[in-house]
């Protein structure tokens, strides 16, 4: 069975369509990509991350460089860590900055 199209409907595709590409652009560039970095996130190379040896993934700790470093101490785990939103949370030692909850800095304190 075939389907005839009419000059009207073509017609209505033809104008409607790159309107409908040009929305659906506009809302992709919109939409922030799910795992992108804040932009108020610290960075490692800032003064104050750098005093205090700040890493974005805890993993990766010179083990040598710092004893009392244990597996499970990251930021996700420590005090000064003032709530979370995805990856990412509020530090006290960094106002108005956000730390990767995976990484660590010397300053780490168990939360009680
Ligand atoms: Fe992470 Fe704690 Fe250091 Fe802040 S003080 S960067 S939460 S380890």
């Amino acid at each position: 069975m075939t389907r005839s199209v009419s000059r009207r409907d073509l017609l209505q595709t033809l104008v409607w369509a790159p309107a409908g590409c040009v929305a659906l652009r506009a809302a992709a560039a919109a939409a922030p990509a799910a795992d992108s970095p804040p932009a108020n996130r610290l960075s490692v190379q800032d003064p104050a991350a750098v005093a205090v040896g700040y890493i974005e993934d805890a993993s990766r700790v010179e083990r040598k460089k710092n004893p009392g470093f244990a597996p499970g101490n990251d930021c996700n785990s420590c005090v000064q860590l003032q709530g979370q939103k995805g990856d990412y949370g509020p530090c006290a030692l960094f106002p108005g900055k956000v730390v990767n909850v995976h990484g660590w800095c010397t300053a780490w304190a168990p939360q009680i």
